[in-house]
């Protein structure tokens, strides 16, 4: 161990990591059910990025006209593009409307009918019938719903007295063997180290945008839970599915949610065209998001684009009024005037597709529980490991995640993984056993090198590559040759990290030593997504190659599992995908092609 760092343990039954939607749902859970639990987060809870999610959450609770959860389970599988596991979304589907009416009883502020019911919004890619109607699923608290079910949320868990650590940095996983024994955190505003231990170590630690130039998720987003798995040899799954948001704000990447086009919005090209009519006749500006975003793609390189440069499309919603722009809209409104000087009532908002969901993320099976091959089993349980939320990969959104499916993922794995660590845990306050000698010490050394880190290149200049890199050569389409090209480029950018400097030495709000540690994890994040793209040789969802421009099941129904080396070698293997349903009460739905 090293002298100049002061260390502190605990011990608890669980520790959570993170304190988004995902986190704390579990951590009042496993609270509620007794066990003694402990949250760790880098920053405040309420300033998680689920509080910047808009448009809402998605239940078919039928408010606004019919609905049926198999329904939804329908249209999340075909959204997947058949990659995701139809157990675990017959189980989301499902869990769907018990757990939007727990939130409205906790106190989610949602916005309201006429007769006082949950207010219910279309969204992208949502039908009726298996396909036939356009469904109202979309459950919003106005357009900031993400920040009412946040804000619940924490008050849940404090009134559950879950015991939590702010402003501390989870450095890495203690593993023992194969198995997760607890995890090593910075507590940044003193500069001493925790080893937190516990029985289960539930990573809830949210996307990683930030491997792009254009995103629109915070700058925390940073996919610390991925690196700290893929150090621990361990795999993660479908990373070359990366949404792009079609209506990211052209030049600065602020979302404008899909509610807009909920709410009536349309996008037009240069010519004033509803260009959506042409490439999905039937749900036109509501396509799921991956074709929206080729379609505006492909309009801009064929000459199309609007704007002086022609690089970027127009979202209208001037035609909405000003009374359901106040009403439902009002953070859209005020987002467009500060990041694109438009007034939302008279002008359209010049948009983009940015960088928006990470479908890829940690392996796990419905129950929240981490798995990976062991001998025959593709699917072993990694004792001791959980994760939940934008890090996990159920996988139920598979190849591209419907709208407002993700805040449902959030409520839905965070309550199940409650239940899942009361059962393997069995009990308040079983003992631990000892840790075996030096179980710490890789966490340490890391973070010391990193600390007194003396290379010749800033954290900013290499993550800036890295940003660029993605944004140019694992885009919207993709070629191998392209890919190719990327993967070396990453494979430099990532050798470059040896030689990083880090110029604050103090353990104390190191701003720069905490960036370093983040870069750590988007490089690991970056480098296994392009090389997942580069490895799957066809065309799904999220993941659109030109060369590849088909779907081809026979060789790509599976999902992808990438591990890196500590050379920064990265393996790949499949897991397959489960297309048999949780219950036997609702048949899968086999791979049919795509009818827009
Ligand atoms: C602008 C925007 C709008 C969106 N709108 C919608 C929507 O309307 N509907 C929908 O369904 N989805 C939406 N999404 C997607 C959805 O909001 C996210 O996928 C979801 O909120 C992620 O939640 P999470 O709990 O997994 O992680 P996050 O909310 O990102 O939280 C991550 C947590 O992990 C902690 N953490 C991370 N690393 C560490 C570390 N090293 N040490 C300690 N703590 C750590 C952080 O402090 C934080 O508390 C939107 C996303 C964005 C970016």
């Amino acid at each position: 161990m090293t002298d100049s760092i002061k260390t502190v343990e605990h011990t608890y039954d669980v520790v959570v990591v993170g304190a988004g939607g995902a986190g704390l749902r579990a951590t009042f859970g496993m609270a509620q059910q007794g066990l003694n639990t402990a949250c760790v987060t880098k920053v405040f809870p309420t300033r998680s990025h689920t509080v910047a999610a808009q448009g809402g959450v998605s239940a078919a609770l039928g408010n606004m006209g019919e609905d049926d959860w198999r329904w939804h389970m329908y249209d999340t599988i075909k959204g997947s593009d058949w990659l995701g596991d139809q157990d675990a979304i017959e189980y989301m589907c499902r869990e769907a409307v018990p757990a939007i009416v727990e939130l409205e009883h906790y106190g989610v502020p949602f916005s309201r009918t006429e007769e006082g019911t949950i207010y219910q919004r279309p969204f992208g890619g949502m039908t009726t019938h298996y396909g036939k109607g356009t469904a109202q699923r979309t459950c919003a608290a106005a357009d900031r719903t993400g920040h009412a079910i946040l804000h619940t949320l924490y008050q849940q868990a404090l009134k559950h007295e879950a015991e939590f650590y702010i402003e501390h940095f989870a450095i890495d996983l203690i593993m023992d063997g194969g198995t997760c024994r607890g995890v090593v955190t910075l507590d940044l505003e003193t500069g001493t180290v925790h080893i937190f231990r516990a029985h289960q170590v539930v990573l809830a630690t949210g996307g990683y945008g930030r491997t792009y130039a254009s995103c629109t998720s915070a700058h925390t987003c940073t996919g610390d839970g991925n690196g700290m798995v893929l150090r621990a040899g361990l795999p993660l799954q479908d990373m070359e599915f990366v949404q792009f948001h079609p209506t990211g704000i052209y030049g600065a990447g602020c979302l404008i949610t899909e509610g807009v086009r909920g709410e009536g919005g349309y996008l037009t090209n240069a010519q004033g065209e509803r260009f959506m009519d042409r490439y999905a006749p039937t749900a036109r500006d509501l396509a799921s998001r991956d074709v929206v975003s080729r379609a505006m793609t492909v309009e801009i390189r064929e000459g199309r684009g609007v704007g002086e440069q022609g690089d970027h499309i127009h979202l209208h919603l001037e035609h909405l009024g000003a009374d359901v722009i106040r009403e439902r809209l009002p953070g859209i409104a005020e987002t467009a005037r500060i990041f694109s000087g438009v007034d939302v009532s008279q002008d359209p908002i010049p948009v983009l597709p940015t960088v928006h969901y990470n479908m890829g993320g940690i392996p796990t099976n419905h129950r929240g529980e981490v798995v990976h091959r062991r001998g025959d089993d593709p699917e072993a349980v990694v004792p001791g490991l959980m994760a939940i939320g934008e890090a996990a990969c159920v996988s139920v959104h598979g190849a591209n995640r419907l709208g407002s499916n993700s805040l449902l993922d959030l409520v839905v794995f965070g309550r199940a993984a409650a239940h899942r660590a009361a059962e393997v845990v069995g009990g308040r306050g079983k003992p631990h056993s000892p840790l075996p000698e030096g179980a710490v010490d890789p966490a340490l050394q890391r973070l010391e090198r990193l600390r007194t880190a003396q290379g010749s290149r800033t954290t900013a200049q290499i993550r800036g590559q890295m940003q660029q890199t993605m944004q140019q050569y694992a885009a919207v389409f993709r070629t191998g040759e392209v890919l190719e090209q990327g993967a070396r480029m990453m494979g430099e950018v990532l050798r470059s990290f040896e030689d990083v400097a880090v110029t604050d030495r103090s353990l104390i709000w190191n701003s720069d030593l905490v960036e370093t540690l983040e870069l750590e994890n988007l490089l690991g994040c970056a480098v296994t997504t392009i090389e997942s793209a580069r490895n799957r040789l066809e065309s799904r969802g999220g993941h659109a190659r030109e060369d590849y421009s088909e779907r081809d099941d026979e060789q790509w129904l599976k999902h992808t599992l990438a591990t890196m080396r500590p050379s920064g070698a990265v393996e790949i293997d499949y897991r397959p995908v489960h297309l048999q349903t949780l219950t036997g009460e609702v048949e899968p739905i086999p791979p049919k092609a795509r009818v827009y």
